[in-house]
């Protein structure tokens, strides 16, 4: 009997029919037990922006091993951080640290109903934002995906949760315009939150439209409800993070991922008038939120080392990367004709087996067929030397040149002239 339920012990864990082990990491590479050499373009699901065994961040923690790693009691640590993420973020005026993207969402939804006095949240339909209840309601289709007219309707995302949580889930599809706009004015009084991630993932990383977000930005502050930006993957496109390139004011921003440096962090970050349901200096919190290993030494120290790593030409560095790659597997789209397309954005990209690139959630999904050809993709630049994750994200990281670019598009030209053939 393996130890593990399922064989691994992440369901994200990608099995093809097994998983491979790694062995260790180096730089934008990593090596599996096998001594397989990978450009890795998981990067530990997009977050180790300077790819594996960062010399700066490895110094700094072991540094900081042998004088404890964590404590009960605050570390000026944290508030080295904290102030990096509230220089750089427009949004984050406070912050909170905690251990995961999953609690910094669950935080950021029960700080905007503490806040607002309301259950709801609207939610795109399809995105992913980790585990908490409320957030995972409607991440899977929830009606027919070719009826385009319905009203998606959440429902609790897996077995074991209760049917109740769906009531104050309400979801919308991403750069539906009309669809926001009936959602928000007709719950206006029962909706706390649009909890929104900017490119999201799995609804097909594609970027909002213009009026989408002029739309959402009108309807929420109309009807007194919050937008929460959920930056937990998008805080890598850029120095302030996502919401700035799109025009997006959140009320709140959530974080995690690259800001770790490698280790577990999240972070909820606001309007001041907002974060003061965690408490202020004279009066009990609305909502107290601790967590044994929350701003841990550790996760505080490596974050601020690799953030501040991340300056803004490290930031062009990735762009430039991320452009020459996704004009890259376009122009050999152009000439094969395949069908396939591209989104992204930074140093973010997905590919689609999809003549038509998506625009939400629906028209990303991908068929029983369409699994296989991403499969194939992915096991085709495996015996290239690539590690592609398939069905989300691939990202970039700053130890990469445009050689290791080069290589994708050749493995993907390759594949191209294979499948095509
Ligand atoms: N929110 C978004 C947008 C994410 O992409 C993720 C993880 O991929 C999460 C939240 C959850 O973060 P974590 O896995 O750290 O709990």
């Amino acid at each position: 009997m393996p130890v593990f339920p399922g064989g691994v012990t992440r369901a994200t864990v990608e099995k093809d029919p097994i998983p491979f082990y790694v062995a260790y990491g180096e730089g934008a590479y990593l090596v599996d037990v096998d001594g397989n050499r990978l450009l890795d373009l998981n990067n530990n699901f997009t977050t180790l922006i300077h790819g594996h065994g960062f010399e700066p961040v490895c110094r700094a923690v072991s540094d900081l091993m042998r004088t404890g790693t964590c404590f009960a009691n605050p570390t000026q640590h944290e508030i080295g951080l904290a102030e990096l993420l509230v220089d750089r973020i427009p949004a984050m005026q406070q912050v909170r640290f905690v251990n995961s993207g999953t609690e910094a969402v669950m935080f950021a939804i029960k700080a905007a109903r503490a806040f607002t006095g309301r259950p709801g949240i609207v939610r795109i339909e399809g995105a992913y934002h980790g585990a908490y209840d409320w957030a995972e309601a409607g991440q899977a289709v929830a009606s027919n995906p070719d009826d385009r007219a319905a009203t998606p309707r959440a429902l609790p995302a897996y077995h074991g949760t209760p049917e109740s949580v769906a009531d104050d889930v309400h979801l919308i599809r991403f750069n539906d315009v009309e669809g926001l706009e009936r959602r928000l004015y007709a719950l206006r009084d029962r909706v706390a939150c649009v909890l929104i991630d900017p490119m999201p993932s799995r609804a097909g990383l594609v970027h909002p439209t213009t009026t989408f977000i002029e739309a959402l930005t009108s309807a929420a502050r109309k009807n007194g409800i919050l937008i929460i930006a959920d930056e937990v993957l998008n805080l890598r496109q850029s120095y302030s993070g996502a919401s700035p390139r799109y025009g997006l004011t959140p009320d709140l921003v959530t974080a995690g991922k690259i800001i770790g440096g490698g280790f577990p962090i999240g972070a909820i970050g606001g309007r001041e008038e907002i974060m003061r349901v965690f408490g202020t200096e004279d009066a009990r919190p609305l909502l107290p939120q601790g967590g044994t290993f929350s701003a841990n030494p550790v996760s505080m120290v490596a974050g601020r080392v690799a953030m501040e790593a991340m300056t803004r030409e490290n930031f062009d560095h990735l762009e430039a990367l991320g452009e020459r790659l996704r004009s890259g597997l376009l122009s050999s789209l152009n000439r094969t004709g395949a069908p396939f397309s591209v989104t992204g954005a930074a140093s973010l990209f997905r590919i689609h087996p999809k003549r038509h690139a998506p625009t939400e959630f629906r028209e990303a999904l991908l068929s029983d067929a369409e699994g296989r050809v991403m499969k194939g993709l992915a096991r085709h630049f495996l015996q290239h030397g690539i590690l592609l994750p398939h069905g989300a994200a691939a990202c970039l990281s700053t130890p990469m040149t445009n050689s290791d670019i080069d290589r994708v598009l050749t493995a993907f030209d390759d594949f191209l002239d294979v499948h095509a053939a």
